[in-house]
């Protein structure tokens, strides 16, 4: 039985995992994909304290080398369910198997959420990404298109304007959510097009995406932009569909204090996927911090 297993190797679940082992906890990470969250997918970081800027790839794998390097076990395997029992928590997984432990740490994270238009699963990989790092090579000296309005969205597009010929960044509101830093930067860049208040409403273009259809959200006049790529950044939902029989959720999101503790106990939150305000990196590591801490305490002293 482990003491410690974290589901999810973001870069919540694996601050956990340094603490954990810090504290000498056998701790085993499970993660369904690849370890590092979404902020493998953020070009630059520059706003975690004391780093001026990393690449989120590189934060990503310098945390995941700190946490195995102490000692963490991370297996690529996707948890299907957590149950309590009179030891402690069963963890089945996928391939099959089942794992133990004394405590858990939820650090699901959050995936992509998608427009909800007509033809946007079949043009995946057709013109339309999640993932400006992954996919903004792709589109070296043509014309895309971002739509969001938040960091991601902002940051997306003045990655793709050192790669592509222009860049359209549509968002819905005049205003955006996104820091003024980065707004301002994407407003110096002269290939950056910003597109207020639109909303895609149809993608064109046969067999790949060649073309938007927006709608202007005030007075509802549409407009009609050719492009070769859409790069959707319009924010994430929560992972947390197989854990809602196990833990009280809120909007989707896990229901868990600052002190990331759930409503079961011996069960802790941490990053993207808990009820927070701020989701940011350094949020993440710090809640990461806290549940190891929280799940210490409960296994060492029953609190
Ligand atoms: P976000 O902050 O939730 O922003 C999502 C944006 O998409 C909003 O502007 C929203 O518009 C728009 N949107 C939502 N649904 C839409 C729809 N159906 N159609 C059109 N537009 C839609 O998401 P995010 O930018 O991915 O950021 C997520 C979190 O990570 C945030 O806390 C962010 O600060 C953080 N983050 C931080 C960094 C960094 O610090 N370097 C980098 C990336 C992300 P409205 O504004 O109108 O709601």
């Amino acid at each position: 039985m482990a003491d410690i297993i974290i589901v999810g190797a973001g870069p919540a679940g694996l601050s956990a995992a340094v603490y954990a082992r810090r504290a000498g906890m056998d701790t085993v990470l499970y993660e369904a994909e690849m370890y590092g969250g979404q902020i493998v997918n953020t070009p630059e970081v520059e706003n975690y304290p004391a780093i001026a800027k990393i690449s989120g790839f590189d934060f990503a794998n310098d945390l995941y080398k700190q946490a195995t390097n102490l000692g963490a076990v991370l297996e690529f395997d996707k948890v299907l369910s957590v149950t309590r029992t009179s030891e402690g928590f069963d963890v089945a997984l996928e391939s099959g198997k089942t794992d133990t432990a004394k405590a858990v740490i939820l650090a699901v994270g959050a995936s992509n959420r998608h427009l909800g238009i007509a033809r946007e699963e079949e043009l995946l990989g057709k013109g339309i990404s999640y993932c400006a790092t992954c996919d903004g090579a792709f589109y070296k000296d043509k014309v895309v298109a971002v739509t969001g309005g938040g960091n991601t969205a902002v940051e997306d597009a003045i990655y793709l304007a050192g790669i592509a010929s222009k860049v359209y960044l549509i968002h819905r509101r005049d205003e955006f959510r996104a820091d003024e830093v980065l707004v301002k930067a994407a407003r110096a860049l002269p290939n950056i097009e910003i597109v207020t208040p639109y909303v895609v409403e149809e993608l064109t273009g046969e067999p790949k995406l060649g073309g938007l259809e927006l709608v202007n959200r005030e007075d509802g006049s549409r407009k009609h932009i050719d492009i070769d790529g859409l790069f959707v950044a319009i924010g994430q939902e929560p992972k947390t569909a197989d854990f809602k029989e196990l833990v009280t959720l809120q909007g989707g999101y896990i229901e868990a204090g600052e002190n990331c503790k759930t409503n079961v106990e011996g069960v802790f939150a941490a990053g993207d996927a808990r009820v927070k305000k701020v989701r940011q990196l350094t949020t993440a590591c710090a809640d990461g911090a806290v549940a190891a801490l929280a799940a210490i305490d409960y296994i060492k002293l029953g609190i």
